[in-house]
């Protein structure tokens, strides 16, 4: 048998495929306002300005994106400020979406009547400076003080009052959403991410109706990127639902030793997950169990399953950089005859510290690469002497 038996998982790199993606970091501005720190990307000014892009006039423009970014800061420092005083470690972003407080560590933990508490303070922090801002505006006309500032007034009441009540609106992931959500996981815990949805799903869908009955179709569109998220996680959790029970089914064939009968449950799954979210779901959930994975892994290659194999051996590769899955990869897709993948494999297998010269030189699976001049470079690397353990000085 040539393809490797993986057995030790090493813990270390994370998963690139699950790893959030990290945004460009080009124009950032990083502050902290009392103890949160508070990051501010450029694309939120920019979208800022789409939404204000009917006033033709600079100063209007310009009262218009610092009062929508002063009700959005104020909006996340009360979600900050209320989950601070629970203890929890808050930190603010104000992006392309608008504004998201997180709460990185305690996110788990946020549970009840404290995670609802911490969703209303973002829209009443904004009711309670819409109410200061009337209050003052009752003492002293904004007019007096000319176009711009009464313009300005007008912007913050809108923007604290207007958005306020949109996210108090019960949509995943608006503020009223994660209230509803709560009080569902307070009542059916089990079902109340999915019933979230389904209630995310049918507000936004009767408001585009409405939207779309005032002939308002900017509207219905807004209200269908509002449902999208929503709709998402609905088919993320049916797809989860399939792959996990086909999964089951994996792992028990190979408990009872019947490697084939669990490549082809397996199998089965990876023909059903074609699209890239799919695929990303199937090995998320493979990789909570590396031990059944590696088995798969294995499995699907004897099995012929040579994409399959290649794609679980690939995804352990990425998160335990044991060169025996990059050499695993080489071995599913030289079967397949993709020779310039099978071979950049390789080079990866030894970038991570693979250095069986023997095995490499016997295994059939690789057959195919041996005439591949990056194999015979390959070769006679790991043929030389390595760098390092005999070091002459040079000549
Ligand atoms: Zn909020």
């Amino acid at each position: 048998m040539s393809h490797l038996e993986v057995k030790a998982i090493r813990p270390g790199r994370p998963c690139a495929l699950s790893a959030p993606r990290e945004a460009p970091t080009i124009g950032l501005v990083e502050l902290t306002i009392g103890k949160t720190p508070v990051r501010i990307r450029p694309a939120f000014f920019v979208v800022a300005a789409l939404m204000g892009s009917g006033r033709t006039d600079l100063g209007l423009l310009a009262v218009w994106i610092a009062a929508s970014f002063l009700s959005v800061l104020f909006h996340e420092m009360g979600h900050a400020t209320v989950g601070r005083a629970f203890g929890y470690t808050p930190s603010v972003e104000l992006n392309e979406r608008g504004g998201v407080t997180s709460f990185p560590g305690a996110a788990a933990s946020l549970t009840g009547l404290r995670d609802i508490a911490v969703s209303l303070a973002g829209p009443f922090a904004g009711f309670l400076l819409a109410g200061a801002i009337h209050l003052a505006t009752l003492a002293y006309d904004p007019e007096r003080l000319g176009l711009h500032a009464s313009a300005f007034v007008n912007d913050m009441l809108w923007c604290n009052v207007g958005w306020g009540v949109v996210n108090l609106l019960p949509i995943v992931p608006l503020d009223g959403g994660q209230v509803a959500e709560s009080l569902l996981r307070m009542v059916r815990p089990a079902s109340a991410k999915t019933m979230a949805s389904v209630l995310s799903v049918s507000t936004a869908a009767a408001l585009g109706a409405w939207a779309l009955w005032r002939g308002w179709t900017f509207g219905a569109l807004y209200a269908g990127w509002f449902a999208a998220p929503s709709v998402q996680a609905l088919w993320r959790a049916r797809m989860e639902r399939g792959a996990a029970a086909d999964l089951a089914m994996a792992r028990d064939a190979l408990a009872q030793g019947d490697a084939t009968a669990a490549a082809e449950h397996a199998h089965r799954r990876f023909a059903q997950a074609r699209g890239s979210l799919a695929r990303t779901v199937l090995l998320d959930l493979l990789a909570e169990d590396p031990k059944t994975e590696t088995q798969l892994a294995t499995a699907l290659f004897h099995a012929g399953h040579f994409e399959d194999s290649a794609a679980t051996s690939e995804h352990l590769f990425e998160r335990t950089a044991n060169p025996d899955e990059a050499y695993n990869v080489a071995c599913a897709f030289s079967r397949l005859g993709r020779v310039e993948e099978a071979v950049a494999w390789l080079g990866r297998a030894e970038s991570a510290g693979y250095q069986d010269l023997a095995h490499l030189e016997a295994d059939e699976d690789l057959a195919p690469l041996r005439a591949h001049a990056g194999y015979a470079e390959l070769v006679a690397r790991l043929g030389a002497p390595r760098a390092g353990t005999t070091s002459r000085d040079g000549h």
